[in-house]
């Protein structure tokens, strides 16, 4: 269809009577814009609680006859800003979540986040491949490739799709797998919403009941020696272990235990599957690197894989910013260190160096748009914006990520970028894929109705 009005003239009755789902107007009370990162802004034309995947198609249709755009959220856990020229699509009726014990599958709507496929999964043994906060949205999270606390162990999550049903921006249904439309099921794994809106996915489950893991947390005045000596264990483990160092300055309140609360702590996260008995050797150095905060490692129920990390579950203001780096040699970490460790003045809440490698190096079966495989690890920083550091806490992140810069691949995971920032983007891709993204956007969506947020372009 072809534009032939404006967002000026759009009759919001004739949006009404095309979708099934509610839809809201600025007035109207499920006009609920505020998203997990509360500093985003959304302000769409308005907001649609799609119900299925035809509403999704007659959104796409409605605003590529009226000259707008189409944003979506399922949780809002990544989102970028909308503005009024946009209609926001919102997911959370898609809520279907079925397991299938016999297949090792679950069949997951776009609006499902993955501590429901959990809650169903867990209790048969069988485990989603979530990412480090299991309130994330499933479709959100699989749309970026999708690392999980496991990454060494079994790669990217987005490789252990099955299947993805989308409505391209050209409004047409379409199913897609390695063989059927296997350009957009290529595609669709990396590149966010960049050719169309994931209805539902089915996606392997894994037979793993239990893990090795947890997080221990050392007093922030060790961090010299607790993050080079992380280093020094994590550069030489097997791909059974995965692992990530936290410099934490998590504040005062409720539900921050109180060892950490109000002060600069180290984090060293842990996930292991396989043999058990055999991590807990390979993790025990790790005790040793001092005195303990806080001791959480051990095994665990894969059920509980969230509190790894702990992420926070109330929705703030934060800027995130981030690098993917190529190698982490000792000098990485003393640099690190300069920027946010303890020595310094940084008001930065979260600085994680995950580390990569292992299975999310290998060649994928079925090949996808996530790239940048080869990094050894990924630097993510989360500061929170209150005044009166909001700027400091900006300044912060900027400096923290050009320290790393002798080490940076100069590229970033698509989830770890959550911008409309047309360069930042644009860094998630190599040049072939960034080529192969906007040909298959050009031909998927012929009138740019996905053009918004972060989409390549
Ligand atoms: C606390 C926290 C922890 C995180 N941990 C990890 C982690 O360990 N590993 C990791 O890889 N990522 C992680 N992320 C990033 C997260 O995976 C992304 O922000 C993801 O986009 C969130 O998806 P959502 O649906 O919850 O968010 P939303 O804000 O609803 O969606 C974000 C974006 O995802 C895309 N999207 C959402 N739904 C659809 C759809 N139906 N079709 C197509 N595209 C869609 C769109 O680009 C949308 O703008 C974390 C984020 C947070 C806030």
């Amino acid at each position: 269809m072809t534009s032939t009005r404006s967002v000026d003239q759009a009759d919001i009755a004739a949006l009404r009577r095309a979708v099934r789902g509610a839809v809201h107007r600025r007035t109207d009370p499920g006009y609920a814009t505020v998203g997990f990162n509360v500093a985003v802004t959304a302000h769409p034309w308005a907001v649609v609680d799609v119900l299925d995947a035809a509403d999704v198609g007659a959104v796409m249709g409605f605003a590529s006859a009226n000259d707008m755009t189409v944003s979506v959220w399922a949780t809002g856990h990544g989102a970028t800003g909308v503005d009024g020229r946009s209609i926001l699509v919102r997911t959370t009726a898609l809520d279907v979540c079925e397991i299938d014990p016999a297949a090792h599958t679950a069949r997951i709507g776009a609006g499902v986040r993955w501590q429901q496929v959990l809650d169903a999964a867990a209790p048969l043994g069988l485990a989603p491949l979530c990412g480090s906060a299991p309130h994330v949205g499933v479709a959100g999270f699989l749309s970026g490739g999708g690392i999980g606390p496991l990454v060494r162990t079994v790669g990217a999550s987005s490789d252990h799709v099955r299947s993805i049903t989308v409505v391209t921006g050209g409004g047409v249904l379409k199913h897609t797998t390695p063989e059927s439309n296997p350009e957009l099921f290529w595609g669709l794994r990396g590149g966010k919403a960049t050719l169309g809106i994931i209805v539902e996915v089915v996606v392997d489950l894994l037979p793993i009941a239990e893990i090795y893991g947890g997080a221990i947390y050392f007093d922030g005045a060790d961090a010299d020696a607790v993050a080079h000596r992380w280093r020094d264990w994590a550069v030489g483990l097997p791909r059974e272990v995965s692992t990530s160092l936290a410099l934490l300055r998590l504040p005062e309140m409720p539900g921050i235990p109180e060892p950490l609360a109000g002060r600069l702590s180290v984090a060293v996260r842990v996930a292991a599957a396989g043999d058990l008995a055999a991590a807990a050797g390979l993790v025990a150095p790790i005790r040793a690197l001092g005195e303990p905060l806080l001791d959480g490692l051990g095994p665990m129920p894969y059920a509980q894989i969230g509190l790894i990390h702990a992420d926070p579950t109330a929705p703030m203001p934060v800027t995130e910013r981030g690098a993917l780096l190529r190698e982490l040699p000792d000098a990485a970490i003393s640099a690190l260190l300069a920027a946010a460790g303890p020595a310094s003045s940084s008001p930065l809440t979260v600085v994680e160096l995950r580390m990569l490698g292992g299975a999310f190096a290998d060649e994928p079966r079925v090949r996808s748009a996530l790239c940048h495989r080869r990094a050894a690890a990924n630097l993510h920083t989360v500061g929170v914006l209150v005044p009166p550091i909001a700027e400091a806490v900006i300044a912060a992140a900027a400096h923290t990520v050009e320290a790393m810069t002798p080490w940076a691949t100069g590229g970033e995971l698509p989830n770890f970028a959550a911008t409309a920032d047309a360069a930042r983007i644009r860094r998630c891709y190599d040049e072939d894929t960034y080529a192969w993204l906007s040909a298959l956007a050009a031909q998927h969506d012929p009138h740019g109705v996905l053009d918004v947020g972060q989409v390549v372009r």
